[in-house]
């Protein structure tokens, strides 16, 4: 199964620089989404170093075969957050900054996902969007408690708030889980600039008309998110799996 893929980062309408950052590296079966927080300059840091840090991590693992891909994502993230804690410690002026961070290792038709805070992963298969996973936000505790609805915490003004992040000594550690990828499946990586912006039928609309372009699905989605009002910033990553024989239908 070959992989197509591509990214977009947008500022949006509102904010004045761009503190989501992204990953794309098809030899490693690599894509990362990452929010950065903190304010100007200390956002951007975390967000890149996170995905700077991703990247290092499974390039130096790539040859150890007897590796689990999830053990390897798991060890990425935590290297990647002690990265972000040692800046922290280096740069008083980057300190409470942090990252949210949603990563894909795709290898032998599995993908291996890794969430921390309230970057997304979808699954388009078919015509059916599946969410991959639950943020770690303070309104999605609330709606697992039966608290809040799903409806209310959208429109929710504590809906920003994330209870896991990277940039903590004390991180819980990402939450890990797997999906077997079939031929015409898409999957999305997005920062929460999109699913704040639009809803999750939207994002379906717009992956199905773009299912064979991912570079096409990236613009539309950050389209999308800006005529909504683009109050954050907007990041997309859309990989395509694509079957044997599939191009020449
Ligand atoms: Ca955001």
């Amino acid at each position: 199964m070959r992989l197509l893929s591509h990214g977009l980062s947008d500022t949006g309408l509102r904010r004045e620089s761009n503190e989501d950052a992204f990953v794309i590296e098809p030899e490693l079966g690599l894509f990362a989404v990452a929010d950065g927080m903190g304010g100007h300059a200390a956002g951007e840091v975390a967000a890149q170093l996170a995905t700077d840090a991703l990247r290092d991590d499974l390039l130096r693992t790539a040859a150890s075969e007897t590796r689990e891909p999830g053990d390897r994502l798991q060890s990425a993230v935590l290297e990647a957050n002690r990265r972000i804690c040692d800046s922290i410690v280096e740069h008083e002026e980057r300190r409470g900054m942090g990252t949210t961070l949603v990563a894909a290792l795709v290898a032998n038709h599995r993908a291996v996902i890794a969430h921390v805070g309230d970057s997304r992963a979808y699954l388009l298969r078919g015509a059916t969007l599946h969410r991959l996973t639950t943020d770690h936000s303070w309104v999605l505790e609330q709606v697992r408690m039966g608290l809040l609805t799903e409806e209310a915490a959208e429109r929710h003004p504590m809906r920003n708030i994330v209870t896991r992040a990277l940039g903590s000594r004390t991180m819980a550690g990402p939450e890990l889980s797997e999906v077997r990828l079939e031929p015409d499946d898409i999957l999305l990586l997005c920062s929460d600039g999109l699913n704040t912006m639009i809803s999750d039928a939207e994002i379906r609309e717009i992956l199905l008309a773009h299912a064979r372009d991912p570079a096409g699905a990236c613009r539309a989605l950050v389209a999308a998110a800006n005529e909504r009002g683009g109050e954050d910033n907007t990041t997309v990553v859309v990989v395509r799996c694509v079957g044997e024989g599939a191009c020449a239908r």
